[in-house]
């Protein structure tokens, strides 16, 4: 009884630890990321926190970090050493660090910085409350960075203004190893969400008014459900069980890329977009097998062709590093012209940075900064040369386009195509939610201008 009493009674304290106080949530890195940071605010807010613009009218500030580049970190150190000024100022000012970086530095982080009042790791966001309340109690130095590997990953989607158009969960972690990547690392090994679970998730979003979803994991095609369901199976579900009107996913892995994978998304053109982001990385295979890829130049290429065979009209776009340790000048052109055979309309290109724990940054012939930087000038050069000219055919045609917000410039909304381009048009905002015809004025790679038909 007594004991009862006393947890009702931390639980409504750890309720109201953040009666009058404002939360500054700071986010780097992917959209993961950013799913992360709306679930800390929605349990954030469960304790009564305001969500602040600035981090100077915060009593509590967490920095979401990131740690899938060099520069990314950087800046989290930059911005953590900007926080410790305004706690020097204001020393009931509680910091926490979480995301990748929180993953990854753990103890280096409390040891080096100690102004840092709790440090979190990608498994331990649901923790998030309890190590607020405890800090808030006057607690330093928590650390709580365990990998919950035998815990199901039965998550709901925790997003506090979803809009129109939402991502939603599906798989974390990742068990490929790229030898480039620190993601096995700081999000652990692969888990896939029960089937049904991302289905009722779906069919609430739906109802708080979003049209379309896009289904995420660091290697979304790897999903398996309980029931032996794959990713295409679960896709046709999302697509026949519930009733949100657009379906897309990010990111995909090139090796487990099949034919039925192809086929769904075909027989359900509808409702699943003709978009796919399919990273190659390097379009050498002696390069793509020391990045321990899984496949080679050819198989990719034979990827590609049976996806545009399947849908003719897809469009594509791809993830590529430049400057991978032992990339030779020949090897960094196959790369170029793999980019020009495929015709990506789209690329997001980086120069390789050698990142903690992977394999890849022991290699002993890494590339000088200098030629990767001349390297990806030179991608981005000839990808500009051919991504103007492939998207002035989409001029005069006319286009679905799911309209998302109002524009900055006034008068002006916008929405993405269905095959996932920025569209910006005239017209007004109550057409926001609703799918529009839009002729197409002006193509550009990534974004067009049209007008209302
Ligand atoms: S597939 Fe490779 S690049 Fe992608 S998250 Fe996994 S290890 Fe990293």
């Amino acid at each position: 009884m007594e004991n009862t009493s006393q947890e009702t009674q931390s639980f409504q304290q750890n309720q109201d630890i953040g009666q009058g106080r404002g939360v500054y949530i700071s986010t780097y890195g992917c959209q993961m990321n950013v799913n992360d940071t709306e679930r800390m605010h929605s349990l954030l807010e469960m304790q009564n926190f305001t969500p602040v613009e600035n981090p100077e009218d915060a009593s509590l500030i967490i920095i979401n970090s990131c740690s899938v580049r060099e520069k990314p970190v950087h800046k989290v150190y930059s911005e953590v050493g900007t926080f410790r000024k305004m706690k020097d100022k204001n020393p009931n000012l509680k910091i926490g660090v979480g995301g990748c970086v929180g993953q990854q530095e753990k103890e280096n982080l409390i040891k080096n910085q100690p102004m840092i009042d709790f440090v979190f790791g990608t498994d331990q966001i649901d923790n998030l409350p309890q190590m607020v309340a405890k800090a808030f109690e006057g607690e330093r130095r928590q650390i709580n960075a365990k990998f919950e590997h035998r815990a199901p990953y039965h998550i709901e989607t925790m997003v506090r203004n979803p809009g129109v158009a939402t991502f939603v969960n599906i798989t974390k972690g990742c068990d490929n190893f790229c030898t480039f990547c620190v993601v096995p690392y700081t999000r652990g090994r692969e888990k896939s969400r029960p089937l049904q679970h991302i289905l009722t998730d779906i069919r609430h979003l739906v109802k708080r008014g979003v049209k379309e979803v896009t289904l995420l994991g660091q290697n979304v095609n790897s999903y398996k459900a309980e029931e032996g369901l794959d990713f295409a199976d679960l896709l046709a579900k999302v697509a026949t069980d519930t009733d949100i009107e657009r379906i897309r996913y990010t990111t995909s892995h090139p090796k487990d890329f099949n034919q039925k994978l192809a086929d769904t998304m075909a027989a359900h053109q509808d409702k699943i977009m003709e978009y796919v982001h399919l990273p190659f990385q390097s379009g050498n295979t002696r390069i793509l097998d020391r990045m321990n890829r899984n496949y080679t130049r050819e198989h990719y290429l034979e990827k590609i062709a049976m996806l545009k065979k399947t849908i003719p009209n897809l469009v594509l776009s791809t993830d590529i590093i430049v400057g991978f340790p032992g990339e030779t000048e020949e090897e960094f052109r196959d790369t170029v012209t793999l980019v020009e055979e495929v015709g990506f309309e789209t690329i997001f290109a980086f120069k390789y940075s050698p990142r903690p724990f992977t394999k890849a940054a022991k290699f002993e012939d890494q590339v000088d900064e200098d030629v990767k930087t001349e390297r990806l000038n030179r991608l981005f050069d000839a990808h500009d040369k051919m991504a103007f000219d492939l998207v002035k055919r989409y001029e005069g045609q006319t286009m679905r386009v799911l309209v998302e917000q109002a524009d900055r410039e006034f008068g002006k909304i916008q929405g993405r195509s269905t095959s996932n381009k920025l569209v910006h048009f005239l017209g007004s905002a109550d057409l926001i939610g609703k799918t529009v015809d839009v002729k197409i004025t002006k193509a550009f790679p990534a974004t067009f201008r049209g007008e209302l038909v």
